[in-house]
Parts: structure tokens; sequence; C-alpha cells
């Protein structure tokens, strides 16, 4: 039987792109074809312009600190409008180079929303159809919404945050995992005054429990007002901006309401029954761990799978699949040790395994951890401390999990991922020699086991 291409993907996020990319590299005839922006979330709406608003937020403090060391500075003042300019400039280049990567490669680009039509078969939103032999599956995630609450039409998500208008003087975010608490932290970096609703008594579930209280500590320490064990009974238009109902009745005032409760698989009509594609219970598409599906020649990565919802692991699973299925290179993406940030401020990031999960796996632990508070912060005045933990299997001396909070923690967390990776145990942590004066070195200096008071 003859095929149009080899390979069709539907989705140019992360890992779409570079699933077509390297496909086509092995010499495959390639088409993709994408129904908004190439690059996906993480280039128009995720990491790259949360990033940059990262940045933006930071200034605040470097100004301030700046007095310690000397400086005068004059009266800073921001302007929204120059971010956006400035975001969307960065945004529209790599978008080309995403784009412009598989054309390099003699890859087809295509505009347009697609759907399995059967197996074998695609048909784009102008009712062409086409044949593939192969297909993959790459339409990423989405933002969960609140259906059920009255004035749910008014809360946006983090689809639109990056395309607002101006700043608002208020805002609440509603949710507790790290997109939530890292919008809390830009807004409130950039001096709007920030309320983060959460229907737990924490935020960052799954994250080791010593960088979640420190994460709350330094919200609270920034300005931003936690309200948890709670969650939205609606919204009201007024004057002035919203007025939020709580499930207590607590009412807040509001210029914006940032809703970030999760993320769900874009697996809605994409045509998935006419293939015998299966899903799971969250919609995610079912796939082994060859990121084959349960279809014949249909394939499917990134968030859509719902394994580890991050740009990496979406490039990672789209190479693998390319290189199994056309560079002759059979390949399955682990999972494990997967290193993570989360872009407060201050930051924090961990790779390998929680206190508590290492407990759960029955694992008998030494705990090393170091409070400080880093020089720089101690002549500018700021009263903010770093934290860094080790997790070590006490039987094998393995390092199971690092997890930091504090400036650069996702930077160090990179490289320490390399360690972990490499089956590090403490005694090769403890004879690295320190790069000195720096905040790291305190990873390859701790020597005392940390014992509960
Ligand atoms: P996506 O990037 O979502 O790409 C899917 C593409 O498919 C989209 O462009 C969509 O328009 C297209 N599409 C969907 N349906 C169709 C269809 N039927 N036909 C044609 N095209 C279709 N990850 C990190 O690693 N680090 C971070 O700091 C980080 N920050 C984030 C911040 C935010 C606010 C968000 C929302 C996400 C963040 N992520 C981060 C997660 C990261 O963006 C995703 O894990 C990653 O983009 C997943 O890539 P993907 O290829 O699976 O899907």
């Amino acid at each position: 039987m003859s095929f149009d291409f080899d390979l069709f993907v539907i989705g140019g996020g992360s890992g779409g792109v570079r699933a077509a990319r390297i496909a086509a590299g092995y010499g495959a005839k390639v088409a993709i074809t994408e129904s908004d922006r190439y690059g996906g979330t993480c280039v128009i709406r995720g990491c790259v312009p949360k990033k940059l608003f990262v940045y933006a937020s930071r200034f605040k403090d470097e100004f301030e600190d700046a007095r310690g060391f000397g400086w005068t500075t004059g009266e800073a003042t921001f302007d929204w409008a120059t971010l956006i300019a400035n975001k969307d400039r960065e945004i529209h280049r790599i978008e080309q180079v995403y784009e412009g990567g598989i054309k390099a490669k003699g890859g087809l680009t295509l505009h347009m929303r697609a759907k399995l039509d059967g197996p074998g078969a695609v048909k784009l939103a102008d009712g062409t159809r086409i044949t593939a032999r192969t297909i993959l599956i790459a339409t990423g995630g989405r933002p969960s919404r609140y259906g059920d609450i009255p004035g749910a039409a008014h809360i946006i998500t983090s689809n639109e945050v990056f395309e607002l208008k101006a700043l608002p003087r208020r805002i609440a975010v509603c949710g507790g995992g790290y997109i939530a608490v890292e919008f809390a932290s830009i807004f409130a970096g950039l001096g709007v005054e920030t309320t983060l609703i959460h229907r737990r008594d924490k935020v960052l579930r799954g994250f080791d429990e010593d960088l979640r209280d420190g994460c709350m500590e330094a919200l609270r320490a920034r300005g931003v007002r936690l309200v948890m064990d709670e969650a939205l009974a609606g919204v009201d238009e007024d004057v002035a901006g919203f007025r939020v109902t709580l499930r207590s009745g607590a009412e807040i005032e509001t210029d914006l309401v940032l809703s970030a409760i999760g993320r769900e698989p874009a697996t809605g009509d994409l045509g998935l029954e006419t293939a015998g594609v299966k899903t799971g219970s969250r919609g995610e598409i079912i796939v082994d761990s060859y990121s084959q599906t349960t279809a014949p020649g249909i394939y499917a990565v990134g968030d859509v799978t719902d394994r580890v919802n991050l740009t990496p692991v979406a490039l990672r699973e789209g190479q693998a699949f390319a290189d199994t299925v056309f560079g002759n290179k059979p390949t399955q993406f682990d999972h494990t040790l997967i290193p993570s940030a989360v872009f407060t401020t201050p930051e924090l990031a961990t790779v390998g395994l929680s206190e508590e999960s290492a407990r759960a796996f029955g694992h008998e632990l030494d705990i090393y951890k170091s409070r400080f508070r880093p020089l720089r912060n101690i002549v500018s005045g700021r009263d903010e401390r770093m934290l860094m933990k080790l997790v070590v299997d006490a039987a094998s001396g393995r390092v199971l999990g690092c997890h930091l909070l504090g400036p650069d923690a996702a930077e160090i967390v990179q490289m320490a991922a390399i360690a972990l990776q490499l089956g590090a145990r403490k005694v090769d942590f403890d004879a690295t020699v320190a790069l000195h004066p720096t905040a790291a070195e305190e990873i390859v200096t701790m020597r005392d086991k940390w014992v509960p008071a």
C-alpha cells in the first residue's frame, strides 16, 4: 500500500517538532500540521514567555539590593507594554526557528487543525485527506477551566495571561501547582497586590515538604496573601473590578482572576475512535514505553500522554520515537530522574526522590540539610535564606534526591542531576572540591547528618 507520507505529525509543539525534524533528518517523507503557532505551549504560552516575566519580576530586588553595595538608584518604573512587545518579538523569533528547522530537513509544514480519519489517515480542517504510514499525535494539553461556578467566564488562564493589555493593580491566582505559584510570584514581583487561593493546606503537592514549606514562607515574605483550604464559589463583576466569593463565604476584591488549577490532555475532537486509539481516565492517550498507542502505526508523545508534562520530556519522547521508528535505534525514554524547577522568587529546583517518597519506597535515609543566608543577602540586608537538602540512601550512600530553594537553584540542580544520573554517592559529593565563594559549594560541604529537633 502506498502512502502520501512516511510520517504525519499532528501538533507543532516541543514533542511534535522534534520528532518531525529528526525523522526528516533520517530521510523520512514528513508532514506536520499546527493549528495555532509553531512552538506550542512552551514557546508561545508557557516556559519561554513565563521565564521572561520571571526575569522582569526580579529587577525590583536587584534595585533594592544594589543599595547595600553602594549604589544609589533613581526611581524605578515598570512598563508592561515594553515587556509584552519584547516578549512577542523573541517568541516570534523562536517560532520561526521551530518551523524553519523542519523545512530545512525537507519536511512539509502546514497550518491547520487535523484529526484522525481511520487507520493511516488524517483529515485536515480544509477537508483534505492525507495518508501516512506512521502518525504521531503531539497535541499537548490545555488549561483546565472552572466550568461550573457563576461568573466562570470572567476567569482567565495561562493561555490569556501573556496577552494582557495592562498590568492589573490586584490579582487573585487560583491553584497550588507550579504554574499558580510562579504567576503569584511574578505578579507580586511586579508590584501587583497578589492573593493565592488554593483548596489544600500547602502548595506544590509532590515536592519535598521542606521545599513546599520554604516556598510558602518565601511567597508570604514577598507580600503574597495565601488563602489556603479555600476554593472559588463565584466571580461577580463590580464597579472596581471583580468580587471573588469563596466557599467559606469570604470575599476578595480584585482586578483579575487567573486560574491555574491544572492542565488536561488535548484529545477532544481528534477522531481517536476512528482509528482505535484508546484514552485513559483523564483523556490522556495510552501509550507503551515506545510511545506506541493502542492502534498500529499511531504514536503519541508529550503532554497528550500525560506522563511527565515538561518540555524536555516531550522533546526526549519525540526524539526516542523518531530514533525508534525512522532511525533503526529502538529507544525507550527513561522517565526517572527528571529535574524540575519552580521559578518563583526565590526559585526552587529538585531532582530525584523527595524525603517523603524515598521513605515510602522503603529506603532508610540519611538527610543532609543546610539553611543559610547567601553572602549577597547579608550585604544587601535581605533576610532570605537558601535551603539545600540531600536525601541519601543510608545503606548504599547513594544520593537519591537533591532539593534546593534559593537564587539560581535551577542552574545548580541541572548540574547535580548529572551526578545523580551517574549514581553518585554522598562520598562522591564529599570528595568534590568546593568552588568558593559560591552558594552551590554548600552542596559538597554538608558533613553532618540532619537530626530532627
Ligand atoms: P504542546 O507544546 O502543547 O504542543 C501541542 C501543539 O499541538 C500546540 O501548539 C497546539 O496548538 C497543537 N494542536 C493541538 N491540537 C491540534 C490539532 N488537532 N491539529 C493541529 N495542531 C494541534 N515545562 C518545562 O519544562 N519548564 C517550564 O518552565 C514550563 N513552564 C510552563 C509554564 C506554563 C504557563 C505552561 C502552561 C506550561 C509550562 N511547561 C513547562 C510545560 C510545557 O510547556 C509542556 O510540557 C510542553 O509544551 C509540552 O509539549 P508538547 O509538544 O507535548 O505539547
